[in-house]
């Protein structure tokens, strides 16, 4: 039955510009209803030079909390009273909640990538992770795999200035950086191979970061993560799964992040992360 929205339903949202496309309404709004809460969840559209203007205004209509998305990641962080180590240490928020008069900020990318992660009984000590590309996801992934305690974690990207920030901005000693060539020879000792560049996403789909020649050197054991969601799944995963490497795509660390948002907004543990998932598919047609 779907949600009444009454006198007393309290208001949950998403920022960003643009933010027609996102998901987020279409997941939130379906677990909200399973829960039985009396919440809905909206997308705003909020350009950069309004967000200081949006946030009062969501202060003085008692917004219960938010996501945020492109562009306003890391501006956000200005306008919070606390922003989670976690948080600083991705350099982005993604999620935003109020404490009395104060808004709070945290990442729950991390906790989004991790999850089917950490249901795997791997020996994470001696994972040599290759995450190809240094952008703004890949912070969260190498602050996943540090939580998880990956003994190797290695970053490829294209263009060397920007690898040498990304690496100078953690203190992680089992961190390095590598130029894109590089893949070759960190490939047949990878065990977690993850790609957070958008190559193979729809609608250029029929792509991959890695040639069929490299794809080769993946070893049978190894996890490969996508965090690409469309299409399901993308040449890369399809790579993978033909050396006999485990593949796991981007749906459930969209559906996670949700449901982790959810938890510090509503203080509820159990999430219907089926539903989730669900709403999801039924949206993407996947
Ligand atoms: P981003 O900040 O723009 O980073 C993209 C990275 O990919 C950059 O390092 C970029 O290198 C690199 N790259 C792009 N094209 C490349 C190419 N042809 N060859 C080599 N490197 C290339 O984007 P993002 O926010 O991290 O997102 C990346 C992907 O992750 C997107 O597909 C996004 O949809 C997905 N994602 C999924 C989830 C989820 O919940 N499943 C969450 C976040 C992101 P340069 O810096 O040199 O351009």
């Amino acid at each position: 039955m779907p949600h009444l929205i009454t006198g007393t339903t309290k208001l949950l949202g998403v920022i960003g510009d643009p933010i027609s496309h996102s998901l987020s309404p279409v997941m939130h709004n379906a677990a909200l209803a399973e829960m039985g809460l009396d919440y809905v969840y909206l997308a705003f559209p909020i350009k950069a030079e309004q967000l200081k203007r949006a946030i009062a205004g969501f202060a003085a209509f008692d917004l219960q909390g938010f996501n945020i998305t492109i562009p306003h990641k890391q501006g956000i962080m200005a306008e919070l009273a606390e922003v989670s180590p976690l948080a600083q240490s991705v350099g982005a928020v993604n999620t935003v909640w109020r404490d009395g008069n104060q808004w709070h900020g945290t990442n729950t990318d991390v906790a989004g990538f991790i999850a089917p992660l950490k249901r795997l009984d791997r020996d994470w000590q001696n994972t040599e992770v290759l995450c190809l590309g240094a952008g703004g996801a890949a912070r969260a992934v190498v602050a996943a795999c540090g939580e998880l305690g990956c003994g190797k974690i290695q970053v490829v990207g294209r263009d060397g200035t920007k690898l040498q920030t990304f690496l100078a901005s953690w203190e992680m000693p089992n961190l390095t950086v590598h130029d894109w060539g590089a893949i070759d020879s960190l490939l047949p000792t990878a065990t977690l191979i993850v790609n957070t560049t958008p190559i193979g996403m729809y609608p250029k789909a029929e792509v991959s970061p890695l040639s069929n020649e490299q794809a080769g050197l993946i070893q049978g054991g190894a996890i490969a993560y996508d965090l690409i969601y469309v299409p399901r799944p993308t040449v890369f995963l399809r790579q993978a799964a033909g050396r006999g490497a485990m593949a796991i795509d981007g749906l459930e660390m969209l559906v996670q992040q949700g449901a982790a948002a959810l938890r510090i907004w509503t203080g509820v543990e159990a999430v219907p992360v089926g539903t989730m998932m669900d709403a999801l598919r039924g949206r993407l047609g996947i």
